[in-house]
């Protein structure tokens, strides 16, 4: 359980935050509280060993690499050498112990496959996890996510309107999606995507939230509930100021730690897509990544 903050008026509507940055282990995020699920299955399996992928700047696989750490097992990590700057997550990862194989993007699939295949051979019982925690387990971490979500409006006395995060691989986004139509909510879930465009981005969000549900998913109801939005995808010039200006802002007004890449990105598509919306109640999901602040802080001046 994560706690949900409120921070008051907000351009006209009421703002609150859920911060799972703060789960308490490894620097907390979206990535730890389906790791939390992944490695449940772990322990209660005889696997000996991980493999997952991820760049350099993943927190994904930091929080995977520690969870291995931790147990004292083997981490298997691919990486894509176009995505491989040194970050501190990277830093952590290798503090950790994680193996990293940094190879071309188009040839992670394969070694992927090789690396499970070779270590089968040598009579290992590797678990693969997909990049970002993608697949059914990560989807359900962010079901129980949303029913969470619910208990907290019912205690808070408050219903939330809109909420908005930032969108991936779409694991969390689906998670939300199948808690709203698995109780029926009528709410907005958005999803502020980072990198994936539409349709594409959106399409794989909707298969993630087909494959949870199965028969239980109604099409119309499933496309009716998923907002995908890509208008903050690109990561050059201008909007690079902008969401370096929301972190300061963020910071500045409230003391919490957004990033470049995912949460910077998502409060700033947030503000935007707000601006003619007014005296709704908003909660914004802090999905974590705060080693990723620190980076950004070392390039601000
Ligand atoms: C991975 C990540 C996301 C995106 O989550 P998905 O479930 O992959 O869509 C958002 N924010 C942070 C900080 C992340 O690390």
């Amino acid at each position: 359980m994560t706690i949900i903050q409120n921070l008051g008026e907000y351009k006209g509507n009421h703002l609150y935050i859920k911060r799972e940055d703060l789960i308490p282990f490894s620097f907390g995020g979206n990535k730890a509280r389906k790791a939390q699920l992944f490695f449940q299955e772990i322990d209660e399996s005889d696997y000996d060993c991980v493999v997952t992928y991820g760049s350099g700047s993943s927190n994904h696989c930091r929080v995977v690499a520690n969870e291995c750490c931790k147990r004292g097992m083997q981490c298997y990590i691919i990486s894509p050498e176009e995505a491989n700057e040194s970050t501190f997550n990277s830093q952590m990862m290798k503090m950790f112990g994680a193996e990293i194989n940094i190879v071309p993007v188009n040839e992670v699939h394969d070694t992927i496959e090789k690396k499970i295949t070779g270590l089968k051979l040598a009579g290992r019982n590797p678990c693969f996890i997909e990049g970002g925690g993608h697949g059914n387990i990560g989807t359900e971490a962010y079901v129980r996510c949303y029913q969470e979500i619910k208990d907290q409006e019912a205690e808070l006395n408050v219903h939330f309107d809109y909420i908005f995060f930032a969108s991936g691989t779409g694991t969390t986004h689906a998670g939300l999606v199948c808690g709203q139509l698995l109780s029926g909510d009528e709410r907005s879930i958005v999803g502020i995507s980072i990198a994936r465009k539409n349709p594409r981005g959106r399409n794989v969000v909707l298969d993630s939230v087909r494959s949870y549900l199965g028969d239980r998913a109604d099409e119309a109801a499933v496309q009716a509930a998923t907002l995908f939005i890509d208008d903050y995808t690109s990561g050059y010039g201008k909007d690079d100021k902008l969401v370096a200006e929301t972190i300061e802002l963020v910071l500045k007004n409230y003391g919490i730690p957004l990033d470049m890449t995912y949460t910077g990105k998502a409060f700033m598509g947030m503000t935007e897509y707000i601006r003619d919306i007014k005296g709704k109640n908003i909660l914004f999901i802090h999905t974590g990544g705060v080693p990723l602040f620190f980076d950004a802080l070392r390039k601000f001046d």
